[in-house]
């Protein structure tokens, strides 16, 4: 991985990061396709009409079905989906620890049941690296020891433990493989926790970027139901121990607010399933905020989502006849409301790259929470 810091404004920053398959223009948000699919959409969605650089894949899902095995022999995750730029996969830990029903970290490793078949498996430090292995992602993410907050002040502190000796154990992990052949074109972060408690993130952030062969760092943890304020101080208060001249991956965030309130604290990469989901429940972003298309209000408004967007959806298609569709829960719906939605964000990341590029975030910044006051 290549990665080059093209400009700041303050601490916001705009980046080039180039893998074996794409170049990433950063801040970037990274469409979530959790199965190897963003939802209702397809590759040529993904790669020619949001011309996305890089998406990411769920290896617990990937893991359970069809099974990373598979993946491999039919190529790995960028020949068996079509989609050749850049994918990011998580490790899988985070749907482990929420999706299942039973699921238990331990010294080493996070055991779970299958919320397909209720069969038992256990992940470990160098099993999701075998797994991200296999699929052939550009940037595999470590095992980390969650916690659901709020939690008690020794669990945290047992985490943040757990938490760097499981990135100790996993670069080693890479780095042997590599000295084998193995992800030779892989990259790896490692992901820094501690719930809101500073002096935790302090610790875990000292920690693991002291492990200077990881190629970047991701904030884990947040998002988790702690309020606004609370994720932007927390990230404000980590970014400040991480390396300047590797990439910062703020994970699981989330509303086009908090994307830029944390680019304006040095966040890099963002991945969130909110554009996707809330487009299947009808809810839209727009330049002036977020509109329910389901509303009656819209029923005969022969006019775009927003005026300003030149998405597919926007460009073609009224709020009155997606009213109707999202009413009908048709399936177009779905995907007329995804791809507006992906665009949207897509755009919002790019246009907050151009202003950082003219050292104008802060007015930007402004220009965007006035459009929707
Ligand atoms: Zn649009």
């Amino acid at each position: 991985m290549k990665f080059t810091i093209d400009a700041t404004s303050n601490k916001a920053r705009a980046c080039t990061i180039t893998t074996a398959h794409s170049t990433i223009q950063t801040p970037i948000f990274m469409p979530v396709g959790t199965v190897g699919s963003v939802k209702s959409l397809d590759m040529q969605d993904m790669m020619d009409t949001l011309e996305t650089q890089i998406i990411l894949a769920n290896t617990y899902h990937m893991y359970l079905r069809p099974g990373a095995d598979t993946v491999k022999q039919l190529g790995g995750l960028h020949k068996y989906t079509t989609y050749n730029k850049s994918f990011l996969t998580d490790s899988g830990g985070f749907q482990a620890f929420s999706l299942s029903d039973i699921s238990k970290a331990m010294e080493n490793g996070i055991e779970f049941r299958s919320h397909i078949d209720g069969s038992k498996h256990l992940f470990t430090p160098s099993s999701v690296i075998d797994t991200q292995n296999a699929l052939g992602s550009d940037i595999m993410m470590i095992l980390d020891d969650l916690v659901a907050l709020p939690a008690t002040q020794e669990r945290i502190k047992l985490s943040i433990e757990r938490t760097t000796a499981w990135a100790k154990e996993s670069i080693e992990y890479h780095k042997a493989n590599q000295a084998k052949g193995i992800g030779l074109d892989q990259n790896i972060f490692a992901i820094i926790q501690g719930g809101t408690d500073l002096a935790f993130r302090t610790k875990s952030a000292t920690e693991l970027c002291a492990l200077e062969d990881y190629n970047g760092f991701a904030i884990g943890g947040l998002s988790v139901g702690e309020s606004n304020n609370l994720m932007y101080d927390t990230v404000e208060h980590t970014t400040q121990y991480m390396p300047e001249n590797k990439p910062r991956y703020l994970m699981g965030v989330g509303t086009p607010e908090d994307l830029i309130e944390n680019i304006e604290r040095g966040v890099d990469m963002f991945d969130c399933v909110m554009p996707t989901r809330n487009a299947r429940n009808g809810t839209l972003f727009t330049s002036f905020g977020r509109i329910n298309i389901r509303g009656a209000k819209f029923k005969l408004q022969d006019i775009p989502i927003d005026s300003e967007c030149e998405c597919l959806t926007c460009k073609r298609y009224s709020r009155a006849y997606l009213h109707h569709l999202c009413r009908a829960k048709e399936l177009t719906f779905f995907r007329l409301a995804s791809l507006h939605n992906l665009h949207y964000y897509l755009n919002l990341v790019k246009q907050a790259r151009e202003a950082i590029l003219a050292d104008r975030f802060a007015e930007f910044k402004r220009e965007f929470y006035s459009k929707r006051s």
